[in-house]
């Protein structure tokens, strides 16, 4: 990672550390609520989280705000801690839950009650609502505002014992119900729900809110600068109020940009209507922002760390082009993914001068920039599958692969020339038969004759079959959520042709051991990796993690050369 690069959230915290500020310690947290699965935004607030405690030798934090029983699930605790740990970084032995502080939250709760900056509200959820006001008109205090401690403190304990029926009362802050920002129009503190907690069981009936709890959840853990994204902005004064009149250990708050990303969406709502709609294979379909898809599709962790470090931190909401993801993921696989043949819609190729019980094995680079990587070999025989559209009958004036008559070069083979075209009573092309030049072995012809074009190929006897799976941009708009914002589905929105299976297609002998995860270039075609949960021993399948061409290089270089 890049230990030098600054941003105004390590200017600012250079300046504390200057000042002496908590001692010149740095305490930092991840703080995800376990209601979904971790997603590129979260690796944006990972990166810088963990990012920023180990540029100033200060701790992280891995903390689950828990807050919301119904829709927490420990599958996606799980699936968090697995994520995080995938991108590298590690929180020790510094994992905890907001849960755990539930007995303290209520505690400060009652402190809040005695001090009489909080009371009992018997107004429904809709009637806080309609007595909350608008952004112009002030709100209206509660009826029940004026309770007095003694009748609070007895209610808020009835209300824990579970005397009272769902959503019947809550516990809200005394604050200012003409403040003119709506979170200080005395927020809520505590819901009474009946639903099973994942962590404390039926131990509750009352939950405490995420706006009471994080803050405190952070002050109890002593976090020094509490990262957040700009829409917390405006929670800050109330996390500030709860502080100062508890007097408790007062974490600084800084707010920064979420990532957006074009041609997605981000928010765990909108990703877990994609996975209940079956509109994708799951949670770590490829085609998902989360890391889970991203790992399952090739994307390894060092890409999406140089991505979040790429984009840096700002205050402003930006769209961040997916195009600059795929180009972090191309310069972290063109070094280290070897190079493979693969033919993914095989025409067959019969070598008509070679001896049909002949076979052969041909040097192959795994890289062509690094030696060291070495070699292997490629089996070679009298039948082998090239790509079908690298073979035009008629080819246009630009076509220069194989066509009737032409020679081209087979990669790390020979040279071939086309001298028929065998077809089915359809008319469907079915085979070629070529003639080789022994003379060519390794690709050069000894009297210096050139041809125009190098394709790829793979022995027809040798060859694993496979299925390979291609994926494009999940949706065709940009921003599909703005779909929503003018009152429509962002699903609308999807990308019909996001994948496209090619069932048919044949590897070369070498990658029957790739394993998932496992980078590999396969020439011409992009960078590919063994899909762990759908391949079989029999039939692995690859998935394609991004093709070869690079938009954002492209788009760099224009603006660079003007
Ligand atoms: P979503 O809106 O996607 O459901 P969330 O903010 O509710 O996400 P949390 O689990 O609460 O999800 O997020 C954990 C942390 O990750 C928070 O500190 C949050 O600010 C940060 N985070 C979430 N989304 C992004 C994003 N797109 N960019 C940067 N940070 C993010
Ligand atoms: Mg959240």
């Amino acid at each position: 990672m890049d230990k030098g690069a600054s941003n105004f959230i390590h200017e600012i915290i250079e300046r504390d550390i200057a000042a002496g500020k908590h001692g010149g310690r740095v305490h930092t947290r991840f703080p995800p609520e376990p209601n979904g699965y971790l997603h590129i935004g979260h690796a944006k607030s990972i990166c810088l989280n963990f990012g920023t405690a180990a540029k100033y030798n200060g701790l992280c934090n891995l903390r689950f705000d828990d807050t919301n029983p119904t829709k927490e699930d420990p599958e996606y605790v799980e699936a968090i801690k697995e994520d995080v740990r995938w991108l590298g970084f590690d929180w020790e032995e510094r994992e905890y839950y907001a849960s755990d502080y539930f007995e303290q939250l209520y505690q400060y709760a009652v402190r809040l009650i005695e001090m009489g900056k909080a009371y009992v509200c018997d107004l429904s959820a809709e009637e806080i609502r309609a007595f909350r006001g608008t952004l112009t008109e002030p709100g209206r205090e509660s009826p029940y505002r004026n309770r007095s401690p003694q009748e609070n403190l007895d209610l808020f304990a009835r209300m824990r014992a579970g005397e009272f029926p769902d959503g019947s009362r809550t516990l809200r802050a005394k604050i200012d119900m003409a403040s003119g920002n709506l979170n200080m129009r005395d927020p809520v503190m505590y819901r009474i729900m009946r639903a099973t907690h994942h962590r404390t069981g039926d131990a509750w009936c009352i939950y405490p809110t995420y706006d009471f709890t994080h803050c405190l959840s952070d002050s109890i853990e002593g976090i020094t600068h509490s990262l957040c994204t700009l829409e917390f902005e405006d929670h800050r004064p109330l996390y500030d109020w709860f502080l100062d009149q508890l007097g408790v250990f007062h974490p600084q708050q800084i707010e920064f940009a979420r990532l957006n990303l074009s041609y997605t969406v981000m928010s765990k709502r909108k990703l877990l209507k994609l996975v209940e709609g079956g509109h994708v294979a799951g949670w770590d379909d490829p085609r998902m922002p989360t890391l889970s898809g991203l790992r399952r599709r090739g994307c390894p962790p060092e890409a999406i760390r140089a991505f979040c470090d790429r984009i840096g931190v700002a205050k402003s909401n930006s769209v961040v082009d997916l195009a600059l993801l795929e180009h972090a993921i191309r310069e972290a696989l063109d070094p280290r993914a070897p190079r493979r043949m693969a033919v993914l819609d095989p025409l067959k190729v019969v070598i008509t001068n070679y001896p049909e019980d002949q076979e052969e094995e041909l040097p192959a680079a795994n890289h062509p920039k690094d030696p060291s990587m070495g070699e292997r070999p490629v089996p070679f025989c009298r039948e082998i599958y090239i790509e079908r559209d690298d073979f035009m009958e008629d080819p246009p004036k630009k076509f220069y692969r194989l066509a009737p008559g032409r020679e081209v070069r087979l990669r790390y083979a020979y040279f071939v020339r086309c001298q028929e075209v065998v077809k089915d009573d359809s008319g469907r092309i079915v085979e070629l038969r070529c003639t080789y030049d022994p003379e060519t072995r390794g690709g050069n012809a000894p009297d210096g004759r050139k041809v125009k074009a190098t394709i790829h190929w793979v022995s027809a006897r040798h060859a694993v079959p496979a299925e390979v799976r291609l994926y494009d941009r999940l949706f065709s708009e940009p921003d599909p959520a703005a779909r929503e914002r003018a009152g429509q589905d962002f699903i609308a929105a999807l990308n019909p042709d996001s994948l496209v299976v090619r069932p048919n297609a044949r590897i070369e002998p070498s990658l029957a051991s790739a394993r998932p995860g496992e980078p590999f270039q396969f020439e011409r075609l992009g960078y590919f990796t063994q899909d762990g949960p759908d391949s079989t021993a029999g039939r692995p399948v690859f998935n394609r993690t991004v093709s070869l061409r690079d938009q954002w290089a492209k788009l760099k270089h224009k603006t660079k050369t003007g």
